[in-house]
């Protein structure tokens, strides 16, 4: 195996990208978002040597807003399997402060998963979910078609903040479903290696998530003794993304620092993990996403006219319900791109006569 190839984000974007700036974070709070298009298999497997994703760091809100450190999409790997975004915030110190304040926004063609190492985070939805989560339990959300939601530190709450926060792009034949929410306080562990594995999605290690899901996928937390050096399974089938979540950790002899990712292509069987101190990691994967996604603001979609039509509808009130019991205004959508992906011919074919 060589050397990863480093790559490190850039303010523009290029190839798929069209306009200046990426478009999603865990509520999209950029003033102008333009559109992304993802998934493809060209994008999927172009490659065989694992890359090292560097974050950069978004801010969630205001002035005094939380950063994130965000590796999805990356301007040169969009998706792992149908993980579309990857956004890991803290340890933060929420004891003073607003901590996590995100008003209620929309959100359609995905699943939001919800995951937390340290602190609470409470979500309310337009299905009439009130649910607090906690580490070691998943709140998931199932947009299908329409939800609206917001995410906020509850009034009463752990002094410090660490968690991620990601979507999974659902498959054209699933994209319409109801929306749903679950929660799941009672996640398989395994222990693997000396490694302490959860199953938050999919299957690892004999053992199966409960959480719902609509390709092959894997998100698994991993936690690592002081010193230890564990080998883990892979679904060769599958690409892979390591996620650090602490410091001093090498993934396959490469070092990989805390909010980094090492992404593996598809066929690898195993991988190894070294961590000097405490170790923590996110495990994902899954099966390359063939389709083509667009992405715009916080809706995976098709096109740009399916954009137009949520961006209204969501700016009428229509179609993403409303969600109740949030101290604040909704999120008011951006402008729309102004470059549109995939531009249609403006003048169609004749019928010929
Ligand atoms: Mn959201």
């Amino acid at each position: 195996m060589g050397p990863p190839r480093r790559v490190d984000h850039v303010a523009g974007g290029r190839g798929h990208v069209a306009g200046a700036a990426y478009s999603h974070r865990v509520s999209n709070l950029e003033q102008r978002p333009q559109e992304m298009s993802c998934g493809g298999v060209a994008v999927a497997v172009r490659d065989l040597s694992p890359e090292l994703l560097e974050p950069r760091e978004v801010p969630l809100g205001g002035p005094r807003a939380m950063l994130v450190r965000r590796t999805l999409p990356h301007r040169d790997r969009r998706m792992v399997g149908a993980w579309c975004f990857v956004d890991h915030y803290g340890p933060d110190d929420v004891a003073d402060g607003p901590g996590m304040q995100v008003p209620p926004h929309p959100h359609l063609g995905l699943q939001t998963v919800s995951w937390l190492v340290e602190g609470d985070v409470l979500h309310r939805d337009s299905i009439g979910t009130t649910q607090l989560v906690r580490p070691g339990e998943l709140n998931l959300m199932t947009a299908g078609r329409a939800i609206s939601h917001s995410e906020e530190s509850p009034a009463r709450r752990s002094p410090r903040l660490h968690g991620v926060q990601l979507w999974v792009a659902l498959p054209d034949r699933d994209r319409h479903v109801e929306p749903d929410f679950a929660h799941h306080a009672d996640l398989p562990v395994v222990s693997v290696d000396g490694a302490m594995v959860t199953i938050v999605m999919g299957e690892f290690g004999g053992a199966l998530s409960p959480a719902r899901t609509y390709t092959p996928l894997l998100g698994a937390d991993v936690v690592l003794a002081a010193g230890a050096r564990s080998q883990l399974p892979l679904d060769g089938g599958f690409e892979h993304a390591v996620l650090a979540l602490s410091d001093g950790l090498v993934v396959d002899d490469v070092p990989v620092s805390r909010g980094a990712m090492l992404v593996l292509p598809a066929g690898r069987r195993d991988v190894e993990l070294i961590s000097d101190g405490p170790g923590r990691v996110l495990l994902l994967g899954g099966e390359p996403f063939e389709e083509e996604l667009l992405m715009w603001w916080n809706f995976v979609g098709r096109d740009h006219e399916e954009m137009i039509e949520a961006r209204a509808d969501w700016e009428a009130g229509r179609r993403f319900g409303t969600v109740r019991g949030y101290d604040g205004a909704p999120l008011a959508a951006p402008p729309l791109p102004t470059t549109r992906l995939h531009p249609r011919p403006r003048l169609r074919p004749r019928p010929t006569d």
